[in-house]
C-alpha cells in the first residue's frame, strides 16, 4: 500500500504513514473531548514504525497527561507552532504505537472509518 501524507494545521510538521492502521477508534473520553471539542476524537492506531516525521522535528512538542483512565501517562503530541495535536502515545503500551487524529490524514476522515468506540459510555455526557 501506498504511503499517504498528513500534517498539522499550520504545515510546519508533516509525515508519511506507511500501510494501515491497526484499527480506527471513536474515543468518548474527557481528554479527547476537550481535545476535539466534540463528542469524541477519531484516531487511527499504527505502529510507531509505521509513522514517519518528514519535516519539523524540531517543532514536535509533548504533553504529558497523567490522569488517565489506565494509570499509566498518555503523551499528547502536538505541534509548538499551530498547537495542533498530531498523535497520542500511550505509555501503556510503552510508546510502541501512535493514536494519529485521522483529520490530519489526507481524505483521512473519508477513509478511515472506525471500527471500534472507546468510553461509549460516556457519549451522551
Ligand atoms: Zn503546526
Ligand atoms: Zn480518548
Amino acid at each position: 500500500m501506498a504511503a499517504v501524507h498528513g500534517s498539522c494545521l499550520c504545515g510546519g510538521i508533516t509525515v508519511e504513514i506507511h500501510g494501515k492502521p491497526d484499527t480506527v477508534m471513536q474515543c468518548y473520553c474527557d481528554h479527547c473531548q476537550m481535545n476535539a471539542s466534540a463528542p469524541f476524537q477519531i484516531v487511527a492506531k499504527y505502529d510507531k514504525s509505521q509513522v514517519i516525521v518528514q519535516t519539523g522535528e524540531d517543532l514536535v512538542k509533548h504533553y504529558i497527561v497523567t490522569n488517565t483512565a489506565s494509570g499509566q501517562p498518555k503523551h499528547k503530541v502536538f505541534c509548538s507552532s499551530c498547537g495542533c495535536t498530531l498523535w497520542t502515545i500511550p505509555m501503556k503500551y510503552g510508546d510502541a504505537n501512535r493514536f494519529v487524529r485521522v483529520s490530519l490524514i489526507e481524505d483521512g476522515l473519508k477513509n478511515l472509518k472506525p471500527d471500534q468506540v472507546l468510553f461509549g459510555e460516556r457519549k451522551d455526557t
